[in-house]
Order: structure tokens, then C-alpha cells, then sequence
């Protein structure tokens, strides 16, 4: 441990909460990258969170970067989402039934999206995503999907398959538990290679349902993307008479209210949502032209449903927070706010000639030891900015800064996180990144 290094913050709390979690649930979790494997010391567990903060159950004070791994762009415990979950509940749970709430989330969408006509409400990401393949999959007839390396979109089978070897292949399962068949209808191609996706239209002509892109790849890193290139995404697509989905799950409502299909101006034949669009609920929902939305059941004969789809408190939820976004100015304050908090993190980074870059778009950053100016495929990524990260991470801990527990995670910036917050939260990085080098 660096001479510099701050002593550790108490984990006695959680780490007993940890061992007792272990008897539960597979390796002590719910969802794998919470377990901290990638970072020192044990996972924190959270008791609660107001704001831009999170405290633990050691009482460790947070300001807070993960936000939930994006949902929370106004921040934890936003009074406004509260209020009007109370309210729903006051109404009860679920119906299993269709709800005023469910049209007025659908009408606050629609009426400022350009890009969709038609969506379907369902409760997670991993479910748009896997709906939206689905779909395409029914509409153009065709069953291969093209993916990239790097972009991350749920763990649905399909496309739970990572890069085979060669420029063009069939990919490998990424998971035990996934038929290797299904491996074959997804090809991956490295990101930003526009002679393997052509290939890749060559030997499969007429074969490829869709290709599926992260509106900005940023599960594996922040890999940011040339216009040209996503248009050369929508062209190719359009001559070969396939599908093309962005997975907004992150994208949709960070960027701004249309996402990347308006960052970059293009349209997407699908697009899929989750996280932000829930306030906090599980929410997840795809969406289209009416003409291609017309398949899904009951109308057309692509199956898809659930149960607590739709469901009336998550509908609350996400009215409330889609009604603070959609103010104006909202966003041009938020991205303001996180470019600037970046730019000085760089400057202070440059000036000590450290070996780090702060890549960032609207308020989503990505810390990357690295002297690249810029990262746009997954194999670009080295391991050793792994290493510096975990020393980071800690450190950050340690000075009261919560950032996701691996160096492939990008963070969030919230409308919570004021000036004085950001302040300290620099100065904290500093001091970490003086101890990392
Ligand atoms: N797609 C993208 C781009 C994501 O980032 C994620 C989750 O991180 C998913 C899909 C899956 O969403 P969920 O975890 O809600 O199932």
C-alpha cells in the first residue's frame, strides 16, 4: 500500500451482512459485478440514499457515482419520484391490467420522440433488448444477429456471446448454460470495423435479422463512436433490408430526451430502453414504427408478455422522472455540469503528466489508464488500467467517493450532485490518482 494511501473506512457491518448473503444467494449477490470482485475489500451494503449520497450499513457517507448503474439521473430519494410512487400505492400494487399510468408514460415519450411511434412496456432491460431481437427476428423473417464486442445487452441467451477469434465468425457462448446453436446466429464484429461488418453482410447476404449497437457502447469502457460510422450502420442495414437497434438501455434519456438516436441524428429501426426510464422501478421498454410494432402479439405473431409489465408504481415512477427531464434546460445543466467536473480532472491529470484519460459524453464519464486519446473498440482496452483502478477505487472509498466496482465501468453524474459536492469529489480524485502514480 502507497505511504500516501488513507486508512481504510470500517466495514465490519457489511462484511458480516456479506457472509450471511453467501449462505443465500450465489456468491452472495443478486447480480454478479456487486460482489467487488474486480476491487478490494468486501461489497458495501447500502442502507440508504438521499441526493447525490449513499450511506452503508457502517455508516459510511458516499457521494455516489453508480446511481443505481444509471437509472438515478436526479439523484437518490428525489422527492418529486417519491411523492408520486406513495401515491400510486395508495391505489395498490398490481392489476395485471391496463392503466391510465401506462398511456401517460407512453404519451410523455412518444410526444417527444421523434424517432419511435409505438412502444411496449416490459420490467427490465435484458427484456427490451431480448424483445427487440425477437421482433426483428419475426418481422424480417431472418434469424442471425450481428453484435459487437464491447456492447453489453442483458443476459438474455442470444446475446450472452463474446468474439470468436477470427474477423468474421460464428461467436462463443460467454456463458456456460447458453447452446452453442444459439452462438451461431450471433456473429460479433469488433466495433468501429467497417470492412468486417461488411464481410459479415457478404457471407451472410439476406441471412441478418439485425445488427444491434449500444447508442454509445459504455459497458465496457466509454468506447465513443464516429457518426460516420453509426451511419454507416443505418446504410448498411437499409441496403441489406435488416434491423437496426440501438440499445438505449443506458443511452435513452442520458443523452437527452431522445437519446443517441438524436445525439447523432439517426434512426434506428428499434430502439430499446430501461433504467432511466423507470425513475428507479424495474422498467424496461422497445419501441418502433407502428408498421413494424404491429407484429408483436396480440396483433401480429411475435409473442411477448409479463405479468407485472406495465406495472403501475414503476409507471409513477418513471412519469415523475421523465417530467423533471423534460424541462427545459435540464440537460444542457447536467452535461455542463459533468464536462466541466471532467475537463478539470484532466487538467489536473496533464499537468502531473499522469497516465490517465477521462473520457466523457453528456453526464456519463469513464476513467481509463491509458495514453489513447481515444478508445473506440473493446480490444483497445488494457488489462493493466485494470490494476490502477482497483488501487483507485479504493482510495476513492476511502475518501468518501462511490464509483462502480470495476475499471470497465463508467460513472454517472446526477442534477443531485451540486458544485460543493463535485468540488470534494475532485479533490478526492486527485489525492487518489497522486496515490495510483
Ligand atoms: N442493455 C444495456 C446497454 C445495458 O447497459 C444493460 C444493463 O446494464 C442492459 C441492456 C440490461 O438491462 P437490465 O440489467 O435492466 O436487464
Amino acid at each position: 500500500k502507497p505511504k500516501s494511501s488513507k486508512a481504510d473506512i470500517p466495514r465490519e457491518k457489511s462484511a458480516l451482512l456479506f457472509e450471511k448473503a453467501k449462505k443465500y444467494f450465489p456468491g452472495g449477490v443478486n447480480s454478479p459485478v456487486r460482489a467487488f470482485k474486480s476491487v478490494y475489500g468486501t461489497p458495501l451494503f447500502i442502507e440508504r440514499g438521499d441526493g447525490c449520497f449513499l450511506w452503508d450499513a457502517d455508516g459510511n457517507q458516499f457521494i455516489d457515482f453508480c446511481c443505481s448503474w444509471g437509472p438515478l439521473i436526479l439523484g437518490h430519494n428525489n422527492p418529486k419520484i417519491k411523492e408520486a410512487v406513495v401515491a400510486a400505492l395508495e391505489h395498490g400494487l398490481s392489476f395485471g391490467a391496463p392503466t391510465a399510468l401506462e398511456n401517460e408514460l407512453a404519451e410523455l415519450i412518444l410526444k417527444n420522440n421523434k424517432y419511435i411511434e409505438k412502444l411496449r412496456f416490459v420490467s427490465s432491460g435484458t427484456e427490451a433488448v431480448m424483445s427487440a431481437i425477437r421482433l426483428a427476428r419475426g418481422y424480417t423473417g431472418r434469424d442471425k444477429i450481428i453484435k459487437f464486442e464491447g456492447c453489453y445487452h442483458g443476459h438474455s441467451d442470444s446475446l450472452l456471446v463474446k468474439a470468436g477469434s477470427g474477423l468474421v465468425t460464428f461467436g462463443e457462448t460467454s456463458s456456460l448454460g447458453v447452446p452453442k446453436s444459439f452462438a451461431e446466429d450471433t456473429i460479433v464484429i469488433a466495433l468501429d470495423d467497417k470492412e468486417a461488418l461488411t464481410a459479415a453482410f457478404e457471407q451472410f447476404k439476406g441471412e441478418i435479422a439485425a445488427v444491434i449497437i449500444e447508442g454509445v457502447p459504455a459497458n465496457n469502457g466509454l468506447l465513443l463512436q464516429d457518426k460516420a460510422y453509426i451511419q454507416f450502420l443505418r446504410e448498411i442495414t437499409q441496403a441489406n433490408g435488416s434491423i437496426l437497434i440501438f440499445d438505449e438501455v443506458i443511452t435513452g434519456f442520458r443523452l437527452g430526451f431522445e437519446g443517441a438516436a438524436a445525439y447523432y441524428d439517426i434512426k434506428p429501426d428499434i430502439i430499446t430502453y430501461g433504467k432511466i426510464i423507470g425513475g428507479g422501478m424495474p422498467v424496461g421498454a422497445y419501441g418502433s414504427s407502428a408498421e413494424i410494432m404491429m407484429h408483436i402479439s396480440p396483433d401480429g405473431g411475435v409473442y411477448q408478455a409479463g405479468t407485472l409489465s406495465g406495472n403501475p408504481v414503476a409507471m409513477a415512477a418513471g412519469i415523475a422522472q421523465l417530467s423533471e427531464l423534460n424541462k427545459a434546460g435540464f440537460y444542457k445543466e447536467l452535461n455542463k455540469k459533468a464536462s466541466e467536473f471532467v475537463a478539470s480532472i484532466r487538467r489536473y491529470a496533464d499537468a502531473k503528466n499522469y497516465k490517465v484519460k477521462i473520457f466523457n459524453i453528456a453526464s456519463i464519464f469513464w476513467i481509463a489508464f491509458t495514453d489513447k486519446e481515444n478508445i473506440k473498440a473493446a480490444t483497445d482496452i488494457a488489462h493493466e488500467s485494470m490494476d490502477k483502478y482497483k488501487i483507485l477505487h479504493r482510495e476513492l472509498l476511502n475518501r468518501g467517493i462511490y464509483l462502480g466496482p470495476s475499471g470497465y465501468e463508467v460513472g454517472f453524474v446526477s442534477s443531485a450532485h451540486s458544485k460543493i459536492e463535485l468540488e470534494k469529489a475532485k479533490r478526492a480524485i486527485f489525492e487518489s490518482l497522486d496515490v495510483v502514480f
